[in-house]
């Protein structure tokens, strides 16, 4: 174990990001009026706050078919209107909690199809988010990250509007973009291009990667299984080495031998007190 002081830097934004603060504020407060709430599918990907949540009476039905009672909140990532309705024929109360940022990409969808303009999410087809926005393209629309996608398909539509997951690595979106660019200008192809990835996203990057680039190991606080935390851990070992935790007690000592300069940032649904434990747990080293 080291025995040298480490200095222990965070990055400027950590914590909740405006979206899932605003989620949670929203769900304790109807579970405080009504002692009970339900939501469809975790609301946060961080098992403390579900925990948290859960003992005051918010509990996540994994699927409409679940849902027990006559409210449902939807989570900040949002739905497809298909699901809406679906809860809505049950005559189920929607309580939604959709970001406005993930409103503005579905919007944009939907404005983009239903002006005639296929749809290209760049993102994970299989998250939550993106499912939701495609919904709003009435399925005239896909999900993708291959920047190949023009000379891997055949035929593609002469319309084409192109968007992205909210949570997305900003310069990552712009070489998607410029690939598409070159492969549909050749092709006669009329191209829409919104930019849909979330402010507090852009800042929260950019400030870790600035603190990565000057630090000799960064900790990444947040659920493996949070989108925004995993591109947050992927940007930060381009700089120096990384390790991403959900807790304090996950921090391994030896990771922190000869090291001096500690970085910390965290992913979107992470407490503050969680980073707080992790302070903590450094300066016990
Ligand atoms: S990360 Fe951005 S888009 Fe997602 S919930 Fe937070 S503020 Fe909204």
């Amino acid at each position: 174990m080291s025995k040298m002081k480490l200095k222990i830097e965070k990055t400027a934004v950590t914590g909740f990001c405006v979206g899932v603060r605003r989620a949670i504020d929203i769900l304790e407060k109807v579970a405080r009026e009504r002692g009970q709430i339900e939501t469809l599918g975790p609301v946060v990907h961080n098992r403390h706050v579900m925990q948290r949540l859960a003992d005051i009476g918010v509990r996540a039905a994994n699927s409409v078919e679940e849902i027990q009672g006559n409210t449902v909140a939807i989570s900040a990532h949002g739905v497809g209107p298909a699901m809406e309705e679906k809860i809505r024929e049950r005559n189920i109360e929607i309580v939604n909690l959709t970001c406005s940022f993930v409103r503005r990409a579905q919007n944009a969808a939907q404005k983009l199809a239903s002006d005639g303009f296929f749809v290209i999410v760049y993102g994970d087809m299989n998250h939550t988010e993106v499912k939701g926005i495609l919904g709003w393209a009435d399925g005239k629309g896909i999900a993708t990250m291959d920047e190949n996608l023009f000379s891997t398909t055949e035929r593609l539509p002469h319309r084409l509007g192109v968007l992205s997951q909210t949570t997305q690595i900003p310069v990552r979106f712009n070489e998607f973009v410029k690939k598409i660019i070159d492969h549909a200008l050749t092709k006669d192809a009329e191209l829409r291009i919104i930019d849909t990835i979330c402010h507090d996203i852009r800042e929260r990057q950019q400030a870790t990667l600035e603190l990565a680039n000057r630090v000799d190991i960064m900790l990444v606080i947040g659920s493996h299984s949070s989108a925004n935390t995993n591109h947050l851990t992927e940007l930060c070992t381009t700089a120096t080495k990384t390790y991403q935790v959900e807790t304090a007690e996950e921090i391994e000592p030896s990771w922190f031998t000869g090291k001096e300069h500690v970085g910390i940032t965290s992913g979107t649904s992470t407490a503050e007190e969680t980073i707080n434990e992790v302070v903590a747990k450094l300066e016990s080293l």
